[in-house]
C-alpha cells in the first residue's frame, strides 16, 4: 500500500483512477510496467468474498449467483461443482411435491468416539454449518408424472460419510419405496463408511443392499447416481446395484484411492483412472448425464422402465 495513495478500496469504487505523475515517493517504474496478475494486494481486496467462485478446470471467475441460476456448473467449461441437497432437491423435483421423511433424525454416539475431537462435537459443528441433521436428505417426490423415492447424500456434512443415520434413513426410503410401489432414485456423493461409528457404518452396508433386494423383487427400478466423489463403503453398496448406474461428468468414483491401489498393486494405473467417463468405456457406468440434463433423462428413464414393467405384469 505504500506504493500508491490511489487505492480504489480506499476512495470508493466510484473514483476514476487519476491520470497524474505519481508522486516522487512512488516507485518510478512501477506505472510504467504492466502489474504481475496476483501481484497486487489491492485488487484481492477490491473482490468481495463470497461473491466469485474460480473455477478450478478453466480458471474463470464466475459470479455466484450465476453459478447458482445455472445448478452450479461452470457455464464456460462445464465444471460440476459440489451442490448442496437441498438445491439439488429444488432443481430435481415438482414444486413443492417433496415430503421429507426422519428430518429430525439424529446419530448418537455409540462407542463414546474421540479422536482429533470428539463425535458429538464434530456433529453439532457440522449441523450448524450445513443446516443438516445427517449427511443424506431422503423423501418422496415427483419428476414429471413420476412419483419416486429420492435419497440425496451431501458431501459438505463430515464428506458425506455413512454412518447409522444415513443406512437407516435410506434404508427406510427404500422399504415405504417397495410398499408403496415406487421407482427409487438415489443420488450418492461420499468418502465412505463414517469411522467414528466403526463397525455400525460398516453395518448399513448390508442394510441398505437387503433393502434394495427387497425392491428389486417387487420388480420396481432403481436409478443410482454417481457424483463427484462417490467412494469406498457406498460405492461398494447401495450406490453400485442400480439397475442403471448413471454419473455426473468428470465424477471420481471407484473404492480404495489410486496412491492406495498403487501401492498394492505396484502397477501403474491408466490415464483418466476412476473418473466416470473411465468407468463407462469399462462398461460399470451406464450413462454420463450433465446435471442440467438430469431431471429430463431421469424422466425418460422412468418412462422406459415403467413401459417395460406394465409390460411384463400384462404378460404375467
Ligand atoms: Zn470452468
Amino acid at each position: 500500500m505504500s506504493t500508491t495513495t490511489f487505492s480504489k478500496k480506499a476512495r470508493g469504487l466510484d473514483v476514476i483512477e487519476p491520470v497524474v505523475t505519481p508522486s516522487a515517493a512512488a516507485n518510478e517504474t512501477s506505472f510504467l510496467k504492466k502489474p504481475k496478475l496476483g501481484a497486487s494486494k489491492t485488487r484481492k481486496k477490491e473482490i468481495p468474498e463470497g461473491l466469485w467462485t474460480k473455477c478450478p478446470k478453466c480458471s474463470t471467475m464466475i459470479y455466484d449467483k450465476e453459478l447458482a441460476d445455472n445448478q452450479r456448473v461452470c457455464p464456460h467449461c462445464g465444471h460440476h461443482f459440489p451442490i448442496s441437497a437441498r438445491e439439488r432437491i429444488n432443481a430435481l423435483v415438482e414444486t413443492c411435491s417433496f415430503e421429507e421423511m426422519d428430518a429430525q433424525m439424529t446419530s448418537v454416539d455409540a462407542l463414546k468416539f474421540t479422536g482429533v475431537a470428539p463425535y458429538t462435537e464434530k456433529l453439532d459443528q457440522y449441523q450448524r454449518s450445513t443446516g443438516l441433521k445427517d449427511a443424506v436428505l431422503t423423501g418422496v417426490g415427483r419428476i414429471d408424472s413420476h412419483r419416486l423415492g429420492l435419497g440425496v447424500m451431501d458431501f459438505s456434512f463430515l464428506g458425506g460419510s455413512m454412518g447409522s443415520v444415513v443406512g437407516e434413513k435410506l434404508t427406510r426410503l427404500i422399504e415405504t419405496t417397495t410398499d408403496r410401489g415406487l421407482p427409487l432414485v438415489i443420488i450418492s456423493t461420499s468418502g465412505g463408511a463414517r469411522m467414528y461409528e466403526g463397525m455400525f457404518s460398516l453395518m448399513q452396508m448390508v442394510k441398505t443392499c437387503a433393502a434394495l433386494a427387497y425392491h428389486a423383487r417387487s420388480k420396481l427400478p432403481y436409478l443410482s447416481v454417481l457424483t463427484h466423489p462417490t467412494t469406498a463403503g457406498v460405492m461398494a453398496s447401495f450406490a453400485s446395484v442400480g439397475d442403471l448406474i448413471i454419473a455426473e461428468p468428470g465424477a471420481m468414483v471407484g473404492f480404495a484411492g489410486p496412491r492406495v491401489i498403487r501401492d498394492t498393486t505396484q502397477a501403474d494405473l491408466p490415464p483418466g483412472f476412476q473418473t466416470a467417463e473411465f468407468l463407462q468405456d469399462h462398461g460399470l457406468i451406464d450413462a454420463i448425464v450433465p446435471r442440467k440434463e438430469l431431471r429430463e433423462r431421469l424422466s425418460g428413464y422412468l418412462d422406459f422402465l415403467g413401459e417395460g414393467r406394465r409390460k411384463q405384469t400384462a404378460a404375467a
